[in-house]
């Protein structure tokens, strides 16, 4: 049994109580706001908690989102997850932390607003440290040292977009149980930056993987189905919902080497234009962009270093020498047909934004991959 196993309440400190302490017994579900800092305007800083423990003793699991606070797929991610399980689904104890940059998340930006700290190289914090410090200690010890394992909910920085993937140190046994259980469809393995929340997490004994997914500031519906997915598989997994089957990835691939992975950058300043497509997938020598002066004349053009998969991309069209265009991950023959088929069947476009839109959005993505596919047999669009 893990160490962390509930086997009643869930306790977290809560000052003003007459014992000092919260408690959200098994059986009960509760969504409440639970402060770890204060304004300038002394007033508290709270950060939105949904706490289900289960009927059942069983495992702890967290999500967190929006730990950068412009990065918020994650966020709708945990609002349809804590709106979907009850106690009497869970085998265990579902512990959302659904913005966990509360400051950062206010002021639509990634970092806490003063001094630009980022809160995901503050953990596990200190008592007597930081404003960023303190703010971690608190979330760390009151949620997520408090479970077994966990979920950390990533977008790219603003003006790129990112393939959804998870990173994970897969040399610990634990931690790639926990990727593979999700079931991404990549893996970026690798034990992330110290005072990252997932490293200091695994470290500490909570196995952790980090969820990237789309863009900035953008609500895209295809990968918050995906992650929404990813989650239930991770609570089939680890037996919290001992009676649902996991759904598989249909393209996987771990990558452990530094080699394996670089940014393309632009050499000249300019507009940049993509060339590669449909799908994210380039071969050896293939055209990936080009950049142009203002005249049109053509100036540089950026070519594939090796087969790969475009993992991260960027979308601002100005570009400065040095900026990075392109996150290429080499891919063997059968990788790059694998990839490529995984696309053919989801779509690329899939991953596209219609933020603004609601559910409406998800009737527009319905029709997009429709009218993308066009085999004879009438094969269903499908989503995931
Ligand atoms: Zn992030």
């Amino acid at each position: 049994m893990p160490p962390n196993t509930n086997q009643g309440a869930y306790v977290f400190d809560a000052p003003g109580e007459s014992d000092g302490k919260r408690r959200v017994e098994a059986g009960e579900k509760r969504h409440f706001e639970y402060p770890v800092g204060e304004s300038y305007l002394d007033q508290p800083i709270e950060l939105p908690v949904t706490i289900v423990n289960g009927d059942h003793p069983g495992p702890r699991l967290f999500l967190t989102a929006a730990v950068h606070g412009d990065e918020i797929n994650g966020v709708k991610v945990l609002q349809r997850v804590a709106n979907e399980y009850e106690p009497t689904d869970l085998h265990g104890t579902l512990v959302c932390v659904h913005v966990v940059n509360v400051p950062g998340y206010r002021a639509e930006q990634r970092y806490l607003p003063i001094y630009d700290r980022d809160l995901n190289r503050s953990f596990p914090g200190l008592a007597d440290g930081s404003e960023a410090s303190r703010m971690a200690k608190t979330i760390y010890d009151q949620f997520v040292g408090q479970c077994d394992v966990g979920l950390d909910f990533h977008t790219s920085t603003r003006n790129k977009l990112t393939l959804m993937h998870a990173r994970a140190d897969t040399d610990d046994d634990d931690v790639a149980r926990l990727a593979e259980a999700f079931g991404a469809e990549l893996v970026l393995s690798g034990d992330g930056s110290e005072g990252s929340l997932r490293r200091e997490a695994t470290e500490d004994g909570v196995p952790t993987a980090t969820i990237e997914m789309g863009e900035a500031d953008r609500f895209q519906p295809v990968l918050i189905e995906r992650g929404v997915t990813g989650v239930e598989n991770v609570m089939a997994a680890y037996d919290l919902l001992p009676e649902t089957d996991p759904q598989p990835p249909t393209f996987g691939k771990v990558l452990e080497s530094e080699s394996e992975k670089t940014w393309l950058r632009a050499e000249t300043g300019g507009l940049v234009e993509m060339a590669w497509g449909p799908h994210p997938v380039v071969d050896e020598g293939e055209r990936v962009c080009v950049i142009s002066d203002y005249f049109g004349a053509e100036n540089h053009v950026v070519e594939a270093p090796f087969t790969g998969l475009l993992i991260g991309i960027s979308a601002n069209p100005r570009v400065l020498p040095g900026r990075p265009l392109i996150h290429l991950i080499e891919l063997s023959d059968d990788e790059r047909d694998a990839a490529e088929s995984a696309f053919e069947e989801v779509g690329f476009r899939a991953q596209r934004t219609f933020h603004w839109m609601g559910e409406l959005s998800d009737d527009i993505v319905e029709s997009t991959l429709d009218t993308d596919d066009d085999s004879e047999d009438g094969g269903e669009a499908k989503r995931e």
